[in-house]
């Protein structure tokens, strides 16, 4: 059944995981694109790669609900392959708010949404890859944020620290599978043109801050696209437990 890698983008209908899933399917890879709740987006994209002779599918699963990520996963090995990369890039933020003003149902929603559903992808990945249980390997991505160096203070320190815990997830991921044929690598991309900052209040937040980026400017989804494939693919593959910032310097 299988003739091609097979990468599964979660959150890949908008921003930078559809820059992801488009370079990817220009590289020859079998895409899944996952999102939440917004199909249209999903499904031009899907159709937009289709059109490139590459097969694709999408799939809606909320990825920090554990039945959902049973679903995705079950869902590419039958209609697509057994997955070769997972990007974990599936992210979310809340509207900017000093800490002394968050609630528990926030904190919460973050958490799952940014950390735990992190785990239960690369979970299922682990599962499917390592070499112990009879898989071919394969690569985890994780996609964290330049804001776990930062804090994001006066902003969002609870979007902040579910991406620490994604470099923590990195790390400890990385090195438990290491021998089992699976490479975990994580992006910090910082101050992205996307539409992730209208959700924290502020849609030209990254227009705001380009003053204080050494670079001058915000960056591109295809920029952040560009490493996350490079760390994928076997250009890199004496690299794992790496850590990218993709900041223009901050
Ligand atoms: P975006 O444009 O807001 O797109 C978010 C994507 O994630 C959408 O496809 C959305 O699906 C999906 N999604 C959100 N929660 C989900 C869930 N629980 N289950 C499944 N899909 C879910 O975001 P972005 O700016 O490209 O961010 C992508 C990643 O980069 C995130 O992890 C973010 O934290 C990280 N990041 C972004 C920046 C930046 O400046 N933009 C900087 C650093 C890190 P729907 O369309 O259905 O809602």
């Amino acid at each position: 059944m299988q003739n091609k890698k097979v990468a599964i983008i979660t959150g890949g209908s908008r921003g930078i995981g559809a820059a992801t899933a488009k370079l990817f399917a220009k590289k020859g890879y079998a895409i899944c694109i996952n999102y939440k709740t917004q199909s249209t987006p999903a499904q031009k994209l899907t159709q937009d790669i289709l059109d490139l002779g590459t097969a694709c599918i999408a799939v809606q699963a909320d990825v920090s609900i554990e039945e959902d990520v049973n679903r995705l996963f079950s869902t590419v090995d039958k209609e697509l392959g057994t997955v070769s990369v997972l990007v974990n890039n599936a992210g979310m933020l809340k509207p900017q708010s000093k800490l002394v003003d968050m609630t528990a149902d926030r904190i919460n929603e973050v958490l799952i949404n940014n950390v735990t559903s992190y785990f239960l992808c690369s979970r299922e990945a682990v599962k499917r890859m390592s070499t112990s249980t009879g898989g071919s390997g394969g690569v985890i991505v994780n996609v964290s944020s330049g804001a776990a160096k930062s804090g994001s203070p006066n902003e969002y320190i609870d979007y902040a620290a579910s991406k620490g815990a994604i470099d923590t997830l990195t790390r400890g991921l990385s090195l438990e599978v290491a021998s089992e044929g699976i490479r975990v690598n994580c992006v910090r991309p910082g101050l992205i043109y996307t539409d992730m900052h209208a959700d924290g209040g502020e849609p030209n937040r990254v227009q705001r801050l380009e003053s204080i980026i050494p670079l001058g400017r915000g960056g591109q989804v295809t920029e952040v696209a560009e490493a996350i494939y490079w760390l994928a693919s076997e250009k890199s593959s004496f690299s794992t437990n790496n850590y990218l910032d993709l900041a223009g310097g901050l």
